[in-house]
């Protein structure tokens, strides 16, 4: 569906425009990186301190819902330290080989960064475990009975790891990282900001409660916020003035997308009417709510549930996600008395 292309904050597809304008508005530099500042203050002291002994810094796992900076954190890193990054993804590389080319042309202190790393396969994994731990390759060489097993030295590098689910990575992969970071949400305040940032970039004037209104609908996730801002702009280049963009104009064009004042979508809005519906509101397990939304489970888990965690809307208990009053006050019905009372009555 359309709109799901809007607001979901899946990676866009390489070479394609949105691509490029994001690679346009990617801060460069821990300066222009707005947020996460325990993540930039933690990392920031290991740059130095790295920087001072002339090595690598130690490894790093990113992790955290799509679209809250971990791409762009993984050059800021290289860019800091005033190293090459070389960027890949874990389904990207199919076998050992593949893995071990990539590894031999780094550079020293060079950065790997792989995104999506929980989907690398397990044995290019192997692979990466003492390339990780000693800056060593083992690698077959030749089949069958004369096949022989090779040692090679690598130059010291950095993996940056980047994964939107650190529960699926194996222990070893896990334990091989120096530094495990979790990308925070950001704050209305930190929304507003990067709007104005990339509002710059791309030369669109906005009025500043526009940029307001945009910043509070954004899911607190700046990839979601850089596409409502182009959405709002086509939206103000056809039907408003020739002035900066204005709040009526902005709250018209994101009413036009649907997306209400809490930054749902409508993807959202029936994911909490089918719990509330035909679970009184939960508990009720992950497949069920996706069968019963037609919605991929991978989906939910990574795009709607933790930004409806994260207003409260939504709860996770052993049995099962539950719909909170708050949600219920949202959409607008009226809770069920609770079960225990009713069982009274
Ligand atoms: P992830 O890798 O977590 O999915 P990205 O790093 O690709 O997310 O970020 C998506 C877009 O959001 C980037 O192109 C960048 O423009 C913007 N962005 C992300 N984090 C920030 C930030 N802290 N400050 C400003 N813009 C940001």
């Amino acid at each position: 569906m359309a709109i799901d292309r809007i607001i979901t904050a899946d990676d866009p597809e390489e070479h394609s425009e949105e691509a490029q304008i994001e690679s346009t508005l990617r801060p460069q530099d821990f300066a222009s990186y707005t947020g996460q500042k325990r993540l930039k203050q933690n990392l920031g002291l290991s740059i130095q301190a790295a920087k001072q002994r002339g090595e690598p810094i130690d490894h790093v796992l990113l992790y955290g819902p799509p679209g809250l900076g971990k791409t762009t954190m993984a050059h800021v890193i290289g860019n800091e330290m005033g190293v090459t990054v070389r960027v890949t993804s874990g389904p990207a590389i199919e076998r050992a080989g593949d893995l071990a080319s990539m590894l031999t042309n780094l550079a020293e202190n060079d950065i790997l960064f792989i995104d999506e790393i929980h989907r690398l396969h397990r044995s290019v994994e192997e692979v990466l475990y003492s390339a990780m731990e000693d800056f060593k390759l083992d690698i077959m060489v030749g089949k069958g009975p004369s096949a022989k097993s090779l040692r090679l030295d690598l130059p010291k590098f950095t993996v940056i790891g980047a994964t939107t689910r650190a529960g699926n990575l194996s222990g070893p992969l896990r334990d091989r990282f120096g530094m495990v970071h979790r990308l925070e949400f950001y704050t209305h305040d930190e929304m507003e900001e990067i709007l104005h940032r990339a509002a710059g970039i791309l030369g669109i004037s906005l009025e500043s409660l526009s940029a307001r209104k945009i910043a509070e609908r954004a899911r607190a996730t700046p990839r979601i916020a850089n596409r409502l801002l182009k959405r709002v702009r086509d939206y103000s280049q056809i039907h408003g003035s020739d002035g900066p963009i204005s709040e009526t104009e902005a709250l018209q064009a994101l009413g036009m997308l649907e997306i209400d004042h809490m930054g749902l979508d409508p993807s959202d809005r029936e994911l909490l009417r089918a719990i509330i519906e035909n679970y009184q509101g939960g508990p009720v397990g992950i497949d069920t709510i996706a069968a019963l939304t037609s919605e991929e489970r991978t989906t939910i888990e990574d795009f709607n549930e933790p930004y409806l965690m994260q207003i409260g809307f939504i709860e996770r208990t052993p049995r099962g996600r539950k719909v909170t009053p708050k949600a219920y006050k949202h959409m607008d019905i009226v809770p069920p008395k609770r079960r225990e009372q009713s069982e009274l009555l």
